[in-house]
C-alpha cells in the first residue's frame, strides 16, 4: 500500500464510496488549495471492500450536511496533533436547501426563481424527500 505521511492537523474525509472521492475533492475546491491536500483511491476497507479517502492538512469548512447528502456514509475525522479529536458519522441531512430542484412544474419554485428549493427528509431508510411547498417526492440514489 501507498505510504502518505499522517497529518499533525487538518481533516480527514474517510470512508467515501470507492470512484468518488474524485468529485467530492472537487465539490470541496481541493484543487486550488495552497495547503497540502492528498486524494488516496480505491484503498482497501474492511467495511465497504474498497473506498476512497481524502487527506486535508488544514481546518476548512466542510458543509457536513451536503457531504451527508453525497454520501451518507462518509466519516469526517477532525485531526490535531496526529490525533482524532472528532468523528463525525454523516447522514442524510434533515432538510436540504438550494440543492436539489423540484420537479413538479406547478410548485411554486418552478415559477417564481428567488424562492429557494426546500426539501425534507421523510424516510431516512430509502432517503426519499418531500418538497416544503407543493409535497413533491424526490428519491435519493447514492
Ligand atoms: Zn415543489
Amino acid at each position: 500500500m501507498l505510504y502518505i505521511d499522517s497529518i499533525s492537523k487538518g481533516i480527514v474525509i474517510d470512508h467515501i464510496k470507492a470512484g468518488y472521492g474524485f468529485s467530492i475533492f472537487k465539490y470541496l475546491g481541493l484543487e486550488k488549495a495552497d495547503f497540502t491536500v492528498a486524494l488516496i483511491m480505491n484503498v482497501p476497507s474492511r467495511k465497504f471492500g474498497r473506498k476512497d479517502l481524502i487527506k486535508i492538512e488544514n481546518n476548512i469548512d466542510i458543509d457536513l450536511a451536503m457531504l451527508g447528502f453525497i454520501d451518507p456514509n462518509i466519516t469526517v475525522n477532525i485531526i490535531q496533533d496526529e490525533k482524532i479529536i472528532d468523528k463525525i458519522n454523516l447522514s442524510l441531512p434533515e432538510k436540504v436547501e438550494g440543492i436539489i430542484q423540484c420537479k413538479n412544474p406547478r410548485c411554486v419554485t418552478s415559477n417564481e426563481r428567488d424562492i429557494v428549493h426546500k426539501f425534507t427528509l421523510i424516510d431516512e431508510e430509502k432517503g426519499i424527500y418531500k418538497c416544503e411547498y407543493c409535497d413533491q417526492i424526490y428519491s435519493w440514489e447514492g
